[in-house]
Formats: C-alpha cells, sequence, structure tokens
C-alpha cells in the first residue's frame, strides 16, 4: 500500500480523475526530458510522476571533469525535489516491481502505482564483479566515487604503466574511454611524469567504435596515438591479478594504474518485468520511431532500451536518450489530447563532445538512421568545443530542474 504520498492529495493508486497518470521510472537524462516535455505540453489534470532512487542528478560526463580535476567530486549535485516545483511529482523510491498486465509499478517505500502511460527510462548499471579480481585492484571510470582516487593515483605515478580497460559491450558513451584516455594523458604530462609512464588501451572489439564503423574507429585511434596511447583491440579481459590483466585470448598486460569500464546491465526490475527480451536478456527491445515496447502504453528509451535500425544499434548516451523521451512525450500527449496518429518519429541523431584533454573537445555528429549505415562526422578538437560541452551540461540541468 502506498504510505505517506502526497499530504495534499489522494494516493496515487485510488486517485480518481478524469486525467491521465503518466508514471516515468528513472531521473536520468531520458527521464528528465520526458517528465519535462510532458508537463510544458499536458494541461495540469494529468499527473506526471516520475519515481528515482537517488535524490539528486549529475551527468555521467562529469567524472571526466573529476578526472581532469576541473570539478570538485564533492560539489553540490542538482537536487530532484527540484521537479515538484514544475508539477512533475517527484517520488524518491526504489522501482522493484513492474505489473505490465495490470498496468501498475511498485515502489519499494510507496506499494503500488498505477499508470495509464508507463516510460521506463531506468537506466544501465555496471557489473564490475563479472570481471574477477577488477574490484579493489582496479579503477571503476564510470563510479564517480572511484574517479578522485584515480586522479589521486596518476598523481603520485612517477614511472610505469597505466592500462585503461574496456570490459564488456555494449557500454554506455563510447567514446568516453578514449576521452578519459587522453585527460589522464594530460594529467601526466601537467605533472611532468609523462615521459616515463606508458598508456595503453585495451578493447574487447576488433575496432575502436564498433557502433560507428571502421572510419571514425581509425580516426579516433589516430587522435590517441597522437597523445602516445596505444591501443589494443580484441582485449576482453577474464581476470585482474595484482599488476597483471589476462585477457580471453590468454594475452596478458601489466598494469601499475588499472582503470576500467565494467559491463553493463539491466536494472534487476526490469529483468522481472518480462520486457527485457532483447537476445542477451538485458535490454528492452523498442520500436524505432516510436520506443514503444509492445505492451499498450509502455515506453522504454535511453540506456535500458535497445534500439536497433537494421543491424545497427543506437549507442546508449544521454543525447540519445534525450531525444527519444521527447518522441515518446509528444506520442503521449498527442493521444491523450485525442490526435492519434502522431507523427512524433524518433531519428536516431546526435551529438557529443570528445574531450581531449588540455580544456580542449572534439566534436562527433551522428546519424544512426542514414540509409546505407551510420553517417559520422568528427570535426577537430577545440577550446569552442569544450565551452559548449559545459554549456550543454548547464542548459539542460536549468531546463530540467531549477
Ligand atoms: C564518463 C561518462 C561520460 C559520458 N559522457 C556523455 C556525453 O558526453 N554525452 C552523452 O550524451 N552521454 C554521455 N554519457 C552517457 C550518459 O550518461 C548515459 O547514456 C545517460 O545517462 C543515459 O540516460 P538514461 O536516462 O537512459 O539513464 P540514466 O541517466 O542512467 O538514468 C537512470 C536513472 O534510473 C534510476 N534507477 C535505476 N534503477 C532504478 C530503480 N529500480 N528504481 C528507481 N530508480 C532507478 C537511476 O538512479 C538513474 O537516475 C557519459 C557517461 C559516462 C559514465
Amino acid at each position: 500500500m502506498l504510505k505517506g504520498f502526497y499530504r495534499h492529495s489522494p494516493p496515487v493508486c485510488c486517485y480518481i480523475h478524469m486525467g491521465k497518470r503518466i508514471v516515468i521510472l528513472g531521473a536520468g537524462f531520458g527521464g528528465l526530458a520526458c517528465a519535462n516535455a510532458l508537463r510544458k505540453g499536458l494541461s495540469q489534470d494529468h499527473r506526471v510522476i516520475v519515481v528515482d532512487r537517488k535524490k539528486s542528478f549529475m551527468m555521467g560526463l562529469v567524472n571526466l571533469w573529476i578526472l581532469a580535476g576541473s570539478r570538485r567530486p564533492d560539489e553540490p549535485q542538482t537536487p530532484l525535489a527540484g521537479l515538484n516545483a514544475r508539477g512533475i511529482e517527484y517520488l524518491n523510491d526504489e522501482a522493484i516491481k513492474i505489473d505490465i498486465a495490470a498496468k501498475k509499478v511498485q515502489a519499494r517505500g510507496h506499494g503500488w502505482i498505477d499508470y495509464d502511460y508507463l516510460v521506463v527510462a531506468l537506466g544501465s548499471e555496471l557489473a564490475p564483479e563479472k570481471i574477477e579480481g577488477f574490484a579493489g585492484r582496479g579503477y571503476n571510470l564510470y563510479d564517480a566515487e572511484q574517479v578522485q582516487p584515480l586522479r589521486e593515483k596518476l598523481l603520485a605515478l612517477r614511472q610505469g604503466r597505466v592500462a585503461i580497460s574496456v570490459m564488456g559491450m555494449p557500454y554506455k558513451c563510447p567514446p568516453a574511454p578514449y576521452e578519459a584516455a587522453m585527460i589522464i594523458s594530460d594529467i601526466l604530462e601537467k605533472n611532468g611524469t609523462r615521459k616515463n609512464v606508458q598508456v595503453d588501451m585495451y578493447v574487447p572489439a576488433p575496432i575502436a567504435l564498433p557502433v560507428v564503423g571502421p572510419q571514425v574507429s581509425r580516426e579516433i585511434v589516430d587522435m590517441i596515438a597522437r597523445y602516445g596511447i596505444r591501443f589494443h583491440p580484441d582485449c576482453k579481459p577474464k581476470i585482474v591479478r595484482d599488476g597483471e590483466v589476462e585477457f580471453e585470448s590468454g594475452e596478458k598486460a601489466a598494469y601499475d594504474v588499472l582503470a576500467g569500464i565494467p559491463p553493463h546491465r539491466s536494472p534487476d526490475v526490469i529483468k522481472t518485468s518480462g520486457l527485457a527480451t532483447s537476445a542477451t536478456g538485458e535490454w528492452v527491445p523498442v520500436d524505432r520511431l516510436t520506443l514503444r515496447t509492445g505492451h499498450p502504453g509502455v515506453f522504454a528509451i535511453g540506456d535500458v532500451a535497445e534500439v536497433k535500425s537494421g543491424t545497427v544499434t543506437v549507442p546508449k548516451a544521454g543525447i540519445f536518450a534525450e531525444g527519444q523521451a521527447k518522441v515518446v512525450a509528444q506520442e503521449i500527449i498527442d493521444e491523450i489530447s485525442g490526435r492519434p496518429a502522431s507523427t512524433a518519429a524518433y531519428n536516431g541523431q546526435g551529438f557529443c563532445f570528445v574531450e581531449v584533454g588540455n580544456s580542449m573537445a572534439g566534436f562527433v555528429e551522428a546519424d544512426f538512421y542514414h540509409e546505407g549505415g551510420p553517417a559520422v562526422r568528427l570535426e577537430p578538437p577545440s577550446a569552442e568545443s569544450y565551452e559548449k560541452k559545459h554549456d550543454f551540461e548547464r542548459s539542460r540541468i536549468k531546463e530540467w530542474l531549477l
């Protein structure tokens, strides 16, 4: 049963009104973009409810700024409670069950919540335990709490080897490990130790970024080579020992500092929901244009979704989660407003800024629905793109939460 939810309104489960109830699971990139677009497009008699176990929002890209030393790890994050002032009902709770047939979700502290529409935006989780020996020996680059200790370790390193290992596919923000490698090189350069430290990048795939194809992959490898970073494809780690990673091929690599991007998995609540019917059993397959799951009124967006266009899968990144969120919001608004033939359709397009250290960033633009395969363009690093990356964060936080 729902306990203590909204002092001034009836419990969600027995709320009788003409309006619709849209429940969004997850207040990350996708959930926040969707909730705000819905609130702008729907009258107040329709309820937009967002459930997230976190109390605040921080973009994943901030990890790179903590690594670079340009953002303090203890800098306050943006409270999700800011949603309430916008007419979006934020519920700080964990979703533990999704009952598709009964159109309701269960939150650990608040009980069952009925919905007319459900938007699943729960992201992906990190599974460092899938790589034997990694926890305690390597630093998880995607865990904000481990990035500052990694930076300190790099600053203390006088000589030796830094290994950056992508430990599984798919992972979010495909360029981010390469950005981290160049930022690490820059940290060592500024620390005066770069000439004594070898930096190696190990990835499980045969090319740098399979999702964008061989041409851009070569450009990325050339880019990191300009910073003296060596690239090692086909290196999926099997076991991490003190000072050594062993790959599935049997090859071994020595390290003094190991920074890893652990395998990703979907949240447990997804696995028990019956929604995760992708080939791996992890992700939620959706229609590439509508983001519908096949269950009436149920959508999935962002990292948790598997958005396929032919053989191409749209990467897991915030910019795509945001684009998908806006389309889903428009579809729901159209449907509620009596315009069932919504023309909103996701276009598979996005961009991102590729940091290279020294307050510079390149720019990548991609169209994953381009006929004949993804069309991707990589612009060389500039101070302007680096500044735009900061604007990217600022403008979204302002639009979604402040
Ligand atoms: C180092 C790094 C750099 C990155 N750089 C970029 C970049 O430059 N550009 C870009 O576009 N993307 C970037 N990304 C990727 C981006 O952060 C993710 O792809 C994006 O956050 C995905 O959005 P989402 O809404 O699908 O999931 P998320 O933003 O991860 O949100 C999911 C939310 O669901 C909540 N949740 C999960 N399970 C439950 C549950 N059971 N109950 C309640 N709440 C739950 C979580 O607390 C979380 O708030 C980067 C990521 C990293 C790690």
